[in-house]
């Protein structure tokens, strides 16, 4: 069963036109996190690596791709987690760097903190010497497009919840069976200045223990935060619960107790596997075994051979 990697590229509802991209970028990055796991990596070196292809994708609301505050400008959120030490290292509301996931990890290694955010976040990443990047070099055309959209006083709520996908995150259990967890966003279309999600939070966005599992979440961050969803689906494992069904109970108490709508990935130790929904769609692949799984659409599996 070991090792395995899950990763999504967002739930929400995924435009035609973008499937294809969206379904590519979660395929390719769980191959090469799967790589790096075959080859005896870690899961933490894995989930990096998975998050950081997909921060680079501008198909993914993450990195380049990442979707605009209301001023036009990208603020970036991030966490990972190492299930073996519960060590956990975010960043939030970032700006001008590539990849921020990378810096929630130097946050975990090098410093005594959980969290770092905004300015004192790009200090930190300044002193690391990780290389600053003008604001344009992240931001898409498509991303411009749903801020412009999003601006219309008469902007529609479909309209406004196709803008709402693309966090991209992974969940791994390495050969040793230490489990992993990393999350990246740019959170929701013209948020307000200074909105830090639950991508950050650890138990929100994500959380990691070898006890139980790993999960990473997407979805409206708001009720997700109220529900403490990571952490939530992972208490249900505690209480003797698959990874799937976990998966649905937390998912099932977002939408009953807060009207919220989401996704995750979810591993447990031994390498059993979930990736669940309740949007439209969520872009999501594993990698176990030497097969590929992914899906877009609710009840799609697909497999290949990798
Ligand atoms: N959870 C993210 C946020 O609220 C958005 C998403 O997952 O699409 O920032």
């Amino acid at each position: 069963m070991l090792p395995v990697v899950v990763v999504h590229g967002g739930a929400g509802l995924v435009p035609k036109e973008r499937s294809e991209k969206s379904t590519m970028g979660v395929c390719s990055a769980a191959q090469a996190a799967y790589l790096i796991l075959q080859g005896g990596g870690s899961s933490m070196d894995a989930v990096v690596e998975a998050v950081t292809q997909m921060e680079n994708n501008p198909t993914f609301n993450a990195g380049c791709g990442s979707l605009l505050n209301i001023k036009g400008e990208v603020e970036m959120d991030a966490i990972m987690m190492d299930g073996r030490t519960l060590a956990s290292g975010a960043v939030s509301a970032v700006r001008n760097i590539a990849n921020p996931v990378q810096l929630a990890r130097l946050v975990m290694d090098k410093t005594s903190h959980v969290c770092l955010t905004a300015e004192g976040a790009s200090q930190f990443a300044r002193s690391m010497g990780v290389a600053e990047v003008p604001q344009e070099s992240l931001i898409t055309e498509y991303s411009r497009m749903r801020w412009k959209k999003n601006l219309a006083p008469d902007a529609n709520p479909v309209e406004c919840q196709m803008g709402r996908m693309g966090t991209v995150g992974a969940v791994a259990v390495d050969v040793e069976g230490n489990v992993a967890c990393a999350t990246s966003t740019g959170g929701l279309s013209n948020k307000m200045e200074g909105r830090v999600g639950d991508t950050p939070c650890i138990g929100s966005g994500g959380y990691a223990d070898n006890l139980s599992g790993a999960v990473s979440t997407t979805g409206d961050g708001e009720t997700i935060m109220k529900v403490v969803l990571a952490r939530l689906i992972l208490f249900h494992m505690e209480q003797g619960q698959s990874a799937e069904a976990a998966s649905d109970l937390g998912l099932a108490c977002l939408k009953s107790r807060v009207e919220g709508l989401g996704g995750v990935v979810t591993v447990d130790p031994r390498g059993n596997w979930a990736a669940r929904f309740t949007t439209e769609n969520m872009s999501w692949a594993a990698a176990q075994r030497g097969t590929l799984h992914y899906g877009l659409y609710s009840g799609e599996h697909l497999t290949r051979s990798i």
